[in-house]
């Protein structure tokens, strides 16, 4: 099958902006489906054979995540009415390249529960927040769910918890890391039930690809053998090898244009070198992720849309939510070798929901995990939490220890949705494009500190009851300042006026605009928010092949 080509200025029937979680599953449905498709990707088309276990390139140097050292600078402020500075590195972290982050995430991926979709209605209003329900049923979803545990490629077993579901995981789950182990022992002498992670990762061939070989460069590194089940080694082949799918890399989307009838008509564009271009298209899929979707509605305002496109409501950019995290770190008397494998394999959620009794609303799940994505240079780089050496013997030492001695169980828990934590256009720093840059406004409501105070005081309890000869304990105390979970800022909803995007993703204002990305979820659900929002991506493409078929896009 021939790849496909097609001229800038003829009509394609879509463009999709973003190949990543959700646009390579647009991508595969909508040309699968027999629409001409043109997927504009700013980053470069890395395939397993690209990635290395390069810790210096992909932690310290902006290998996958850009940031200020690529000429993709952020800003960062707690307040409105604070001026942001420029922050090294890249405050809300996504990887550049096919697949997006799901080349590079950890693939640890949990399913929403029925009450995270009604929690609103079920627990109450919270003052000053915007927490709402969601406009779809977690029955709605679960037909989706399932397409992303078989299509995309997962494994596990069914929890003690989880909610219903129409179909097993196609792969059995993870085998245990000894981290894992721990954990499972501990809960169960404190009465609670750590049961096996489920993973968008293979623990055995499937679908073509080879299971994973426990390399340990996992969380934060491409896969080199292609067991992790990114869109890039998933979705993508299949919507190049449909012949309707043409993928432009390194193709930076500046802006979408939009006629007097208030519809787009075309996505403009630089190629690598700066030359522009820009592609036609009947109707735009904008997937670009929860921090850039927003910048990009912001940069395509006009006369007809002066506060950006799609934000009738005001809410564009706003409600943006990360998950909350605590961590406590374990010394062992023992080896673990927590670095091995993938980044955790035993999950806990007897807190999945807070007993409101405790006055705060917040819930969310613990893991077991490395201490330093696994890596003896990144635990050099911190000093060792136990040695705290930084050179010589003790150093030496305390890296032996602190590499092979030690695990975490991490807290992944609850962020409410509040207009004054949002993503914006900073007014003077520029990236290497000339484009303002993303500007963070962020801190946590103090529901989100109490619970992640919550679940760093349940780990202390695991780690104790694990056996751990130290311990340290910590969660962002003074707000978090960025994250990977890009959630909330072109939020889902029936009422036009509170949301950006109807229950199917189209936009409120504009019929052929949709956005399918981690910006449209409503709640932060409790961590791993990917399964989702690739549940919803698949559901999106659903409902717009219907209705482009009866030609009401
Ligand atoms: C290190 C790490 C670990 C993670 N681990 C997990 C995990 O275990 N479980 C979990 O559920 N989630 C995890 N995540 C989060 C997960 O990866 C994201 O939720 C998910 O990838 C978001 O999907 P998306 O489609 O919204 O955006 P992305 O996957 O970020 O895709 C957006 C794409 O759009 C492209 N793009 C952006 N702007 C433009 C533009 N102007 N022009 C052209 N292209 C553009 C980007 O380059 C990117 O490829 C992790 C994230 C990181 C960084
Ligand atoms: S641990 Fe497994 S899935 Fe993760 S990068 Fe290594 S081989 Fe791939």
């Amino acid at each position: 099958m021939a790849w496909a080509s097609y001229p800038t200025r003829e009509e394609v029937d879509f463009v999709v902006i973003g190949s990543g979680a959700a646009g390579g599953i647009m991508a595969k449905e909508l040309s699968s489906a027999g629409f001409s498709v043109v997927v504009l990707e700013q980053g470069p088309h890395l395939r397993p054979g690209d990635f290395r276990h390069d810790e210096w390139n992909y932690t310290q140097t902006e290998g996958l995540v850009w940031g200020s050292r690529k000429g993709h600078p952020q800003t960062f402020r707690r307040y409105e009415h604070e001026k942001a500075e420029l922050v090294e590195g890249a405050p809300l972290g996504y990887a550049h390249n096919v697949g997006g982050s799901s080349a590079h995430f950890s693939g640890n991926f949990w399913r929403l529960r029925p009450i995270d979709f009604i929690e609103a209605s079920v627990r109450g209003p919270i003052a000053g927040t915007n927490f709402v329900d969601w406009p779809i049923t977690y029955e709605e979803l679960e037909p989706y769910y399932t397409k992303v545990d078989w299509e995309i490629g997962l494994s596990g077993v069914e929890g003690p918890w989880d909610p219903p579901r129409s179909k097993g995981y196609p792969c059995p789950p993870m085998p245990p890391k000894s981290s894992g182990v721990l954990l499972e022992r501990a809960a169960k002498k404190l009465g609670w039930t750590a049961y096996p992670e489920p993973h968008a990762i293979l623990s055995q061939p499937y679908n073509g690809r080879p299971g994973c070989i426990h390399c340990g460069f996992c969380n934060g590194f491409g896969c080199e053998v292609g067991a992790k089940s990114s869109t890039a080694v998933t979705m993508i082949p299949l919507a190049e090898a449909t012949g309707k799918c043409e993928l432009r890399t390194g193709c930076t989307v500046s802006r979408i244009n939009t006629n007097e009838q208030g519809r787009v008509t075309e996505v403009v564009y630089w190629e690598e070198d700066g030359t522009e271009q820009a592609q036609r298209a009947k109707a735009v899929v904008l997937s670009a992720n929860g921090a850039e979707s927003a910048r990009l509605l912001f940069l395509s305002e006009s006369s007809r849309f002066p506060d950006g496109l799609a934000n009738s409501s005001g809410m564009v950019g706003k409600n943006l939510m990360f998950n909350g995290g605590s961590n406590v770190s374990g010394l062992f008397a023992e080896p673990i070798n927590a670095h091995k494998s993938v980044a955790t394999t035993r999950v806990i959620h007897d807190f999945y929901s807070i007993d409101p009794k405790h006055g705060f609303y917040g819930g969310g799940g613990i893991d077991a995990r490395s201490l330093s994505r696994g890596l003896p240079m990144a635990a050099a780089m911190r000093g060792g939490i136990f040695s705290g050496a930084r050179w010589g013997s003790a150093y030496k030492k305390g890296l032996e220890q602190e590499f092979t001695h030690t695990c975490s169980f991490n807290g992944h828990t609850t962020s409410l949705p509040l207009s004054t934590n949002n993503v914006t256009l900073d007014p003077e720093v520029k990236d290497k494009w000339g484009r303002p840059a993303l500007r963070t406004t962020f801190m946590n409501h103090p529901d989100d500190f109490a619970t992640m105070k919550f679940f760093m005081e349940r780990s202390i309890e695991l780690m104790d009851a694990a056996g751990a000869i130290q311990k340290t304990a910590s969660y962002s105390e003074d707000g978090q300042r960025g994250g990977v979970h890009l959630l909330g800022t072109c939020r889902m909803g029936n009422d036009p006026a509170t949301s950006v995007v109807n229950r199917y993703n189209r936009a409120h204002d504009i019929p052929n605009l949709y956005m399918v990305d981690g910006g449209s979820l409503v709640t932060s659900g409790r961590g791993q928010p990917t399964m989702t929002i690739m549940a919803l991506a698949f559901r999106a493409a659903d409902h717009l092949i219907q209705a482009a078929r009866r030609g009401e896009v």
